[in-house]
Parts: structure tokens; C-alpha cells; sequence
């Protein structure tokens, strides 16, 4: 694999794809709407303006770009938004990729990476969750990637397309070379907001349930940093044709964290007592979703190199203090 086109490479773990790619002397092209993305963000290759629905836009950069593979990061990421607009998700993470696999299908191009979540899995019966397990979303996000890894099922064994599908657990941190991280206009994941109410951004810190069957109340989570997560689509990617079949993984570490677990390494690595109000539920959220990733360490030989809480918050302050 030479040529890569990431779409939403000018996001959050897009653009982290995209630094690793060129360093590693990968031909990179970026597609994004810059809907959330930023234009600086993207440190390697040319930039497309554009959005996932302008199929003429699609059509003439893959012809002329004729990458041997696309990365898909370009999607919405928000459950409670979603809860509130699922068709915003429906038409983007779902409508949208279906545009791009079309094109892709008319352009000859067969290899695809797709991001997907442990969204899919809504709440699983059994923990560490396999990816073996069943695929009952409990939010529109959820359901929205699981409509495209449906669709890639079906498009993959008529032959079209062969795609691995990374379903990722909490992807957290920032760039260890300071160069890249969140940036968010109106952030909702849990280290960023502790890290911005910390930086005095946000008055109080709010604790979504703190009465779930879980030992100290919260939810858990399986928090991987963004260096890792990219290591595993290179990995994906450079499995791609040398296998006769495509593949879906788990990417997490295999142990979670509680909230309240976050929120304490959070006031230590920032050295500050910010506020937290414990406040209702957040509607759509799973009691507990942590990783089975042995599937991806043995088919793939991924190594994560930095399952470590506190350094992936501390990757994530010094970004958040460099803004
Ligand atoms: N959470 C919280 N307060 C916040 C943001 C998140 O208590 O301001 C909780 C949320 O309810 C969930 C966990 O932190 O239990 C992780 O949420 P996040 O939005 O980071 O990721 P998700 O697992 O929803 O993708």
C-alpha cells in the first residue's frame, strides 16, 4: 500500500492517521467538509475541501488521486446529539458512506478501513466484550455504524471491497510530540471536559450517574490512547492484501476505568480540585464497555505502547494548555 485517502483526516484521530502515515513515507490525500476538522490539523498531503454527498467531488478525487486504499474516519461521533438528531447521523455516518463505497465500487478502488465503535455492541451481556458478541445498539450513533458494517458484510463478499473495521473503545490523549490533539468547539467526552473544567473553561465538572451497578456507582470504560488506535489502521492496512478476507477488531486495552476513577487521575495530573456535580444519568450510555482485543494482538501483532491513564491524560493536558 502507497497511496491513502483519508476522509476526515483534518478531525480529531484523522489527522493523528495522517501525521503517522507521513512520517512513515506514506503518499497521503486528506477529504473533509471541515465540519469539525481544521485545515492546520492536517500535517502531511493536500487537503480536499468537501463533503462525503458531493459525489462528483469523490468521483474526480479518486480517479485522480487512485488511491490503493481509503481510511474512513469522516462521521459524527456524538451519542447524545444523536439520541436528539438521529437523522443527522443516518444521512453522514451511514448515507454518506455508502456514497463514498459506491464510488469507491465505480473507481475500481477495494481496499477500505472503516472507523467503527463499541456503539455497536449497546449493552453487552458479557465483559471483556468479544467481537463475536451480538450487535444491539442502544443509540442512533451506534446504529448508524452498524448500518455500514452491515453493508460491508454484504458488499465485501460480493466482492467489491475488502475492509478491516476497527471498533474502537474510548480513544483518548493527544500526539506525545505536542503537535496534535482535540479540538473540539464544544467538547463532550469525558477527559476533555474534566481537562477543560480544570483549565478553568467550564465552571464545574458534571458526573453523568452515579447509581449504576458498577463498585463506586459510575460507568467504565476502556480508554485507549490515539497513538495506539493509529498504530492498529497501519497495521489493518498493510494486512489488507495479503489476506483473502477482510476482518473487524476490537481496539481497546482490555481494562477499564470508572469515571470517578478518570476524574481523580485527572485533578492529579493537572494538580487541580476542580468541581464535580453528580448530577442524572446521560441518556444512551452503556453501564460498562471494555475490550477483548486479543483477536487484533494475535491476527495483526498490535503492541500498544502506552496503556497508561495517566500518561494518555497527560499527552491530553499538555495539548489542552498549548491552545
Ligand atoms: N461523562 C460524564 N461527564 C461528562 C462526559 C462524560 O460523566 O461531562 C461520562 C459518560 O456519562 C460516560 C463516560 O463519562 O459514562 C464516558 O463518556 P464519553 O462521552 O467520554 O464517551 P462514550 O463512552 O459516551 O463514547
Amino acid at each position: 500500500m502507497k497511496r491513502v485517502l483519508v476522509t476526515g483526516g483534518a478531525g480529531y484521530i484523522g489527522s493523528h492517521v495522517v501525521k503517522l502515515l507521513g512520517e512513515r513515507g506514506y503518499e497521503v490525500k486528506v477529504y473533509d467538509n471541515l465540519s469539525t476538522g481544521h485545515r492546520e490539523s492536517v500535517l502531511y498531503g493536500d487537503l480536499i475541501v468537501g463533503d462525503l454527498s458531493d459525489t462528483k467531488l469523490l468521483r474526480t478525487t479518486l480517479t485522480d488521486f487512485a488511491p490503493d486504499v481509503v481510511m474512513h474516519f469522516a462521521a459524527f461521533i456524538e451519542v447524545e446529539e444523536s439520541v436528539r438528531q438521529p437523522l443527522k447521523y443516518y444521512r453522514n455516518n451511514a448515507c454518506n458512506t455508502m456514497n463514498l463505497l459506491n464510488v469507491m465500487q465505480e473507481c475500481g478502488i477495494g481496499n477500505f478501513i472503516f472507523s467503527s465503535t463499541a456503539a455497536v455492541y449497546g449493552l453487552p451481556e458479557f465483559t471483556p466484550v468479544s467481537e463475536d458478541a451480538p450487535l444491539v445498539p442502544i443509540n442512533p450513533y451506534g446504529q448508524s455504524k452498524r448500518c455500514v458494517e452491515g453493508a460491508l458484510m454484504d458488499i465485501s463478499q460480493a466482492g467489491a471491497v475488502k475492509y478491516i473495521s476497527l471498533r474502537y473503545f474510548n480513544v483518548a490523549g493527544a500526539d506525545p510530540d505536542g503537535k496534535l490533539g482535540q479540538k473540539y468547539e464544544n467538547p463532550t467526552h469525558l477527559i476533555t471536559r474534566a481537562l477543560k473544567t480544570a483549565k478553568g473553561e467550564f465552571e464545574k465538572f458534571q458526573m453523568f450517574g452515579t447509581d449504576y451497578p458498577t463498585p463506586d456507582g459510575t460507568c467504565i470504560r476502556d480508554y485507549i490512547h490515539v497513538t495506539d488506535l493509529v498504530e492498529a489502521h497501519i497495521l489493518a492496512m498493510e494486512y489488507l492484501p495479503g489476506s483473502d478476507r477482510s476482518g473487524i477488531f476490537n481496539l481497546g486495552y482490555g481494562h477499564g476505568y470508572s469515571v470517578r476513577e478518570v476524574i481523580d487521575i485527572a485533578k492529579k495530573v493537572t494538580g487541580t480540585d476542580f468541581r464535580v456535580e453528580e448530577t442524572g444519568r446521560r441518556e444512551g450510555d452503556p453501564i460498562e464497555l471494555v475490550a477483548d482485543s486479543s483477536r487484533i494482538r494475535k491476527d495483526l501483532g498490535w503492541r500498544p505502547g502506552y496503556d497508561d491513564l495517566e500518561f494518555i491524560i497527560k499527552t491530553a493536558w499538555d495539548w489542552e494548555r498549548s491552545l
